[in-house]
């Protein structure tokens, strides 16, 4: 690599910020975002309140990268920084379909690009549409699909690294977790957020309550989530208890009456205890998510009245 194309790309890019989280050997964060307040927009102007990681576990003449970055400069950045440190065969996991994951695929064609079967799916049936945004969808995403798909899980080698790629139907039915077993090490993508989820598929909660609890059975030492506080992720990143603390917070977003407590509280308050004991960390833009993940559960409730009940708790 030359040092001027380097410097180049991190010109372009003025509040990524690069690090090891502590305790880690070979994983490195690529973080932006948390930059600017929430203003429920589009994909692009959400990432860059909430902050969005990306991750490679580079090990030997390899790497493993964890999500596509926000941008194909995000993506050239972290190709470039894994290749200073003589990864040749480079590999890209996307974790699951939503943009903010995928968009920057574009610069990373180079490498073995891997998802679930239901992320290729997805992206094959978005693609000419996140192509072509309309005028307040975000930036147009040169969609990249998988080149190989996995249904329920796959083990690849990266160096001397073992690395699992789990699917558990939390956040996405799609979702992908990285797991690396020597360490207990946990990379989550959308399935915990810090401070709290995004119920995007609102359909399938009571779904993604018993694929938590699945997870939890998964022995995770540490996590690093994809939307989370950056000091906290430098410092080695969540406890297992991250994983309890979404179902809690999920439940109280559909406790079984008719209308939940937390649907009128802030999010603050709703996860006081979590944010008090260190397991979670606040971070402002979530009380948009929140006030967003309470419209969803209003509506789906409305839409199931009269319905058989599904997958509704
Ligand atoms: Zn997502």
């Amino acid at each position: 690599m030359a040092n001027t194309d380097f410097s180049k790309i991190s010109s372009s890019l003025p509040t990524l910020r690069h690090f090891q989280p502590h305790g880690t050997t070979g994983i490195h964060a690529y973080y932006d975002g948390r930059t600017c307040p929430w203003h429920s927009s589009n994909w692009y102007d959400e990432t860059l309140a909430l902050g969005v990681a990306t991750y490679s576990i580079v090990s030997g003449d390899s790497a493993l990268l964890f999500d596509a970055g926000l941008t194909p400069a995000h993506a050239e950045y972290m190709l470039t920084h894994v290749r200073s440190l003589g990864a040749v065969h480079i590999t890209t996991v996307y974790s699951h379909y939503h943009s903010d994951h995928i968009a920057g695929a574009s610069a990373l064609q180079e490498t073995r690009i891997i998802a679930h079967a239901r992320t290729k799916e997805k992206l094959a049936h978005s693609a000419e549409e996140l192509r072509n945004p309309g005028p307040d969808d975000g930036p147009s995403i040169d969609v990249v699909l998988p080149a190989e798909t996995y249904e329920e899980r796959m083990t690849l080698r990266i160096g001397s690294v073992q690395v699992e790629l789990l699917n558990f139907e939390i956040h996405t039915q799609d979702s992908t977790a990285l797991f690396l077993p020597a360490e207990g090490l946990l990379f989550a993508g959308d399935m915990l957020e810090d401070t709290v989820t995004y119920v995007a598929e609102p359909e399938h909660l009571g779904t993604h309550l018993r694929e938590l609890e699945r997870l939890a059975g998964v022995p995770v030492k540490r996590i690093l989530p994809a939307h989370g506080c950056p000091r906290r992720i430098e410092e080695g990143g969540f406890g297992k208890e991250f994983i309890e603390a979404t179902g809690r917070y999920l439940r109280k977003l559909d406790e079984p009456v008719e209308e939940p407590g937390a649907w009128t509280r802030k999010v603050r308050d709703v996860v006081r205890e979590d944010l008090e004991g260190g397991v979670l960390v606040f971070c402002e833009a979530y009380e948009g998510v929140h006030e967003e993940n309470v419209e969803a559960l209003k509506e789906i409730r409305e839409e199931s009245k009269g319905s058989s009940p599904t997958d509704v708790l």
